[in-house]
């Protein structure tokens, strides 16, 4: 089985995306992200500073505001509103997670959901439920893309997603369900209450792991020659790299390449689709906003 195993690298397709938008946007008005971060969690800092470089990439105007760990709610708010009302930014996300002192929703729900790139707006996660999509929220949207570059059609395949999270599997769940091209699967969404995962995602032929807990599913989750998607991106120690720790999956290794018949890589699988597809939903806002069709 091993030499049909194939490895769905997403960095490859986030470049010819990248590409596209920065052949796309040209002269000075170019479409703008700003990105709102709260305190200094080491990993927000990082997917900041890539949202940073990839903006950079195509030629988008992109801000970061760094706001303290211990801002008030209203304050938060009120920089929310300012961004909302300026016309200069066509996108507009506060880093998650926010300190627990802070209302995630309450933030969330307060972006202008037009600006909503992320797709967390309720307004936007309720488009999408009834099938009538504005912004998808990224990873989601990624994983979809992924598989229909690589050629894996979800229609009347058998989806199994372990995670039912407002930015993972419930969004998935809804757009691999859907009515249509890039639809149609017959999904079933898993959680901690699950009983007899392993039972539940062996009948799959196609496995979405988004736990976020390292090697949680093995080969005993994963019926042999199924596609598996891992979402996961977990800090594990590891004292043999300089940093201290490394990334790992969500799907031990055992149950990929080797096994599965085609499997997300982590880190370069999923991760970099997240990204490329917050500069399309922000190129597709800025074409909302400026009349043009959205032809990237
Ligand atoms: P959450 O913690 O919000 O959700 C985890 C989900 O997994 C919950 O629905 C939970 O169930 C379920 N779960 C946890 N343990 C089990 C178990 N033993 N059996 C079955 N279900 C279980 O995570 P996120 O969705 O935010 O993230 C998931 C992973 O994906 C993380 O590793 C995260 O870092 C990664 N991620 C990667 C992205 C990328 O770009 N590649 C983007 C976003 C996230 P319940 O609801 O019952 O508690």
């Amino acid at each position: 089985m091993a030499e049909t195993s194939r490895r769905l690298a997403g960095a490859p397709v986030r470049d010819a995306i990248l590409e596209r938008l920065d052949a796309a946007a040209t002269g000075d008005d170019v479409p703008g992200l700003a990105v709102v971060l709260v305190g200094d969690d080491p990993a927000s800092r990082v997917y900041v500073g890539a949202k940073e470089k990839a903006c950079e990439r195509v030629g988008f105007r992109h801000v970061t505001h760094r706001l303290p760990a211990d801002v008030s709610q209203a304050d938060l708010l009120a920089l929310v509103a300012e961004i909302n009302a300026d016309p200069a930014w066509d996108g507009l996300l506060v880093q998650m997670p926010l300190p627990d002192h802070l209302d995630a929703a309450a933030v969330q729900a307060a972006v202008d959901p037009r600006k909503d790139v992320d797709g967390f707006h309720p307004e936007n996660l309720g488009l999408l439920a009834a099938g009538r999509p504005r912004f998808v929220p990224c990873t989601p949207r990624g994983i979809g893309v992924l598989l229909e570059h690589y050629g894996i059609s979800v229609a009347g395949r058998r989806v199994a997603i372990v995670g039912r999270s407002l930015i993972v599997g419930k969004p998935l769940a809804q757009l691999l369900a859907r009515k249509g091209p890039g639809g149609d699967a017959t999904v079933t969404l898993c959680h901690s209450a699950t009983p007899d995962l392993a039972a539940v995602t062996r009948e799959a032929d196609i496995v979405v792991a988004a736990l976020g807990r390292p090697a949680a599913l093995d080969r005993a989750h994963v019926r042999r020659g199924a596609v598996v998607v891992d979402v996961g991106i977990n800090r594990v120690a590891d004292a043999s790299r300089p940093r201290g720790y490394r990334l790992a999956g969500d799907v031990a290794p055992a149950a990929t390449d080797g096994w599965a018949s085609a499997w997300t890589p982590v880190p370069g699988g999923v991760g970099p689709m997240t990204i490329a597809m917050l500069l399309q939903n922000t190129w597709e806002a800025w074409c909302r906003h400026s009349g043009r069709e959205a032809t990237a």
